[in-house]
This record gives structure tokens, C-alpha cells and sequence, in this order.
């Protein structure tokens, strides 16, 4: 008897954590990354939630994006310094040689800078590979992004790894992200679960509005 109400509870507690992921979850990709900040500043236990749904959602993946990104940097110098923002869990840092700026909210490693990422402490033109994997949550993607060419050098290589099915329109967003001075070098759209696109800055981001860089929210279904 025992037996089975402990199963039970484990059970009762599984289904509420994957509850309120799926609810952090929908937070994070509906408000501005200010608004992430501020959520995981006030409730850092949320984070921890949130990356252990997050872990489990990945896990199911035939491959994880970071680990195709890790392949990438292995092929370039090491000598390149490199910033990924949202690093989670420093995965990226942990598996190449060059130097890695890591950002996140909450450190879930030492190696982690907190920070909101439309804002990192470092100075312009001084970084040659952007990172952002599954990273692209707030709304404020064209101020995020413009952060990342701010802290690029010309010539210097973004690549983002996101859910391929929160581009409504990829032809639309390539056209905002060249307006934030970001031309598309390579696309993989070989997995049907992420697509990984490589991009050159050519320039500093024109200001005014860029209505193609959005990106649907990545929202999870109860299993
Ligand atoms: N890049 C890692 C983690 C992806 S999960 C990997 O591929 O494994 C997305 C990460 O982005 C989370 O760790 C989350 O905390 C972080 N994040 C979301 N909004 C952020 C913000 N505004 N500033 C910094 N990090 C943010």
C-alpha cells in the first residue's frame, strides 16, 4: 500500500512540475527578456524548474543543438573569443578550447556572467562568435540581437540554433536580421526539431523597425 501511494505522489509531483515549466515556459517567450530577469531574480527556484523541464524536453531530441555548435567552433581557430548567450548550463564553454563569455540569469555554473542579455558587460567589437542556442526567448528580439552585433567585430559570425517551428516565416526574418547588419552565410534545416543558421555582421544595425524578426513561442504540450 505504501508502495503504491508513494507512486502516486511521485506521480502528483511530476505532473505539477510539468505544469508550471510548461507555464514558466510560456512566460519566458510572451514577455522581454527584461521581464525573464526580473521573474528569475525574484524566484531563482523557478529557474532550477525550468532548466530541469528544459532538460527533459531536449533529451528527447535526436540531437542537441549546442552539441552541433561545439562541432562548428572545433573546426574554426581556438584563438576566437566567443559569447553565448544563455548558456544554461555552460555546456558550450566546457567542450572547446577558446575563451567563452557565458551569460545567462541565474548561474547554474561558475563560469556563468548574470545578466539580461539584451545588456552584457562587454565591449563593443570585441567578440568573433556570437552564440544563441534555443536562447532566443523575449520578445525583444531586435534588441537582443542588436546586442549581440554591438559586441561582434566586423566580420565576426553569428549563429543561432532555434525550434524550427517557431519561424513563420524564415524568408521575412532573414530580412530583419539584415537589417540589424546580419547577412545568412549558411542554413541547416536538416533536423526537423532545430534549424542552425550561420550569419556575418557586414555592418552596425540599422535603426527603425525590423516587422520580419519574429519568432513564434515555443510552447509545450502536456504529455
Ligand atoms: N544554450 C543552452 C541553454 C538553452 S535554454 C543550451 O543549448 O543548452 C535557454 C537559456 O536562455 C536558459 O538558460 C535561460 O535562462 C536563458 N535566458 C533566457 N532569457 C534570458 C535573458 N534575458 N538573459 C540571459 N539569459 C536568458
Amino acid at each position: 500500500r505504501s508502495g503504491r501511494s508513494a507512486a502516486l505522489r511521485a506521480r502528483m509531483e511530476e505532473r505539477l512540475l510539468g505544469a508550471r515549466f510548461r507555464y514558466l515556459n510560456q512566460q519566458l517567450y510572451t514577455g522581454s527578456s527584461r521581464d525573464a530577469a526580473r521573474l528569475f531574480r525574484a524566484d531563482p527556484a523557478a529557474f532550477h524548474l525550468y532548466h530541469r523541464g528544459f532538460e527533459r524536453q531536449v533529451r528527447r531530441w535526436p540531437e542537441r543543438p549546442v552539441q552541433r555548435i561545439v562541432r562548428y567552433l572545433r573546426r574554426r581557430p581556438a584563438s576566437l573569443v566567443v559569447a553565448d548567450f544563455g548558456c544554461g548550463d555552460c555546456t558550450l564553454a566546457a567542450s572547446v578550447r577558446n575563451q567563452v563569455h557565458c551569460f545567462d540569469l541565474v548561474p547554474l555554473s561558475p563560469r556563468v556572467t548574470v545578466c539580461d542579455m539584451a545588456e552584457v558587460p562587454l565591449v563593443a567589437e570585441s567578440v568573433d562568435v556570437a552564440v544563441f542556442c534555443l536562447a532566443l526567448m523575449g520578445t525583444n528580439l531586435q534588441e537582443i540581437l542588436g546586442e549581440a552585433n554591438r559586441v561582434l567585430k566586423l566580420g565576426g559570425t553569428l549563429i543561432v540554433a532555434e525550434v524550427a517551428s517557431r519561424f513563420e516565416d524564415t524568408r521575412a526574418f532573414l530580412k530583419g536580421m539584415a537589417q540589424l547588419g546580419f547577412r545568412i552565410v549558411s542554413k541547416d534545416l536538416s533536423s526537423s526539431y532545430f534549424y542552425l543558421l550561420e550569419f556575418t555582421k557586414t555592418g552596425a544595425a540599422r535603426p527603425g523597425p525590423a516587422p520580419g524578426l519574429r519568432l513564434r513561442p515555443c510552447l509545450y504540450k502536456r504529455r
